[in-house]
């Protein structure tokens, strides 16, 4: 059994056996549709998991130079690359070390596209298009809502690109189940079926939460499978992140202090803003081991950060016994869009990363420290 207090507070544990659980999942849907499935580096970025990912996914997908460089480090497989604009003194770089590039625009694709086969003739040029489809329910994480500056809309499509690219991608999806999916696929050949036949592939982008326990996985095969006959069997991508690290670790921080103003609060060596930052961002309550809802146990906290933001505020918790200085609070699923997005705000430590291996090995395999935040000020 894992046991928390020997872990440093705050850390991410990774468990690598939940982790290997929603790979093979991953890996059924390749296995029984033909489709590829690349890792989205945006969601889950742990490079010490890289060689285990790397065992069932065909590759990473970036988002900009960096993103493509760690993948071309850590993963192996394909890399594909796209950014909503690329910079001129970057494009070299990300098409020496890219199996694919994904231009936002025509405009952009007319720009680097002679550049890039030059340098790399093997890379695979596509052009990302917005369906305008979207039922995604938070704006903030909306692709495809109105005044998106994501994709080419088809009355911005350029028919000249068509002798440039050898596949289309769109990415519409937060958090979605296949009825979402195949919405989107209606949108997408709708407007854009007329240019599927002379390409190689169609990425559908990420989103799919294929690894969530209410996940239709059949019907994705199916869907896959259908829009693969319907167009010759075509090559047809996934890049999920939040899939890949979903339910895979928590984090583990302590509570430092406990205190009263017009309600009980604690206050926690971790911090909304700067470590859960979907939390405040999405909004969404993070689930807490052994907590229910305000109310619904005998001592309800609100729990809190240790930074001097007022709004570091994590949410409102019930608990059966009282909270005490040095008790854990485990906040579950934090494992996808946290570490990924953490700030050093306020100078507040980055939790440790965590893995737990497959024997139940436990492994510290990062510290942060004072000189994580110095590094970015000058
Ligand atoms: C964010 C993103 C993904 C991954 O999305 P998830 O919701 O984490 O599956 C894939 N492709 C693109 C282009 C993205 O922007």
């Amino acid at each position: 059994m894992l046991n928390y207090n020997d872990l440093p507070s705050p850390s991410y544990v990774c468990d690598l056996s939940r982790l290997e659980t929603n790979l093979k999942i991953l890996e059924r849907v390749k296995e029984r549709s033909g489709v590829k499935i690349i890792l989205a580096l945006k969601g889950f970025a742990m490079w010490s998991t890289f060689d285990l990912v790397s065992r069932y996914l065909d590759g990473a997908t970036a988002s900009g130079l960096h993103e493509a460089t760690l993948a071309k480090e850590y993963m192996r497989g394909e890399v594909h690359t796209y950014a909503p604009a690329f910079k001129a003194e970057e494009i070299v770089e990300i098409a020496k070390i890219s199996d694919h590039m994904v231009f936002n625009t025509p405009s952009q694709l007319k720009l680097f596209a002679q550049e890039v086969k030059r340098v790399n003739p093997k890379v695979s040029l596509s052009l990302r298009v917005n369906p305008e489809f979207s039922s995604s329910p938070v704006d903030l994480y909306k692709p495809c809502g109105i005044y998106s500056r994501l994709g080419t809309t088809l009355e911005n499509f350029d028919e000249t690109v068509l002798k440039l690219v050898d596949g289309l991608n769109f990415h519409a999806l937060c958090e979605q189940n296949v009825d979402a999916l195949e919405g989107v696929l209606y949108a997408f050949e709708e407007k854009f079926g007329k240019y599927i036949e002379g390409l190689k592939y169609v990425n559908f982008g990420g989103g799919h939460h294929i690894t969530r326990e209410d996940y239709d996985v059949e019907s994705l095969i199916r869907v896959i499978k259908e829009f693969r006959s319907r167009h010759n069997n075509i090559e047809v991508y996934l890049e999920p992140g939040e899939a890949v690290g979903w339910q895979t670790g928590e984090l583990v921080s302590t509570v430092l202090d406990v205190m009263h103003n017009g309600m009980d609060i604690a206050i926690l060596d971790t911090s909304a803003e700067a470590h859960m930052p979907d939390t405040l961002a999405m909004p969404y309550r993070a689930e807490v081991r052994g907590s229910g809802v305000a109310g619904s146990k005998p001592y309800t906290y609100r729990l809190g950060g240790n930074t001097c933001l007022a709004g570091d505020i994590m949410g409102d918790y019930a608990f059966d016994q009282p909270l005490k200085v040095g008790d854990k609070v485990i906040f579950e699923d934090q494992i996808h869009y946290t570490f990924v997005k953490n700030t050093t705000f306020n100078g507040i430590k980055l939790p440790s990363l965590v893995l737990v291996h497959q024997n139940g090995a436990v492994e510290v395999v990062k510290d942060f420290g004072y000189e994580d935040y110095k590094m970015r000020l000058s």
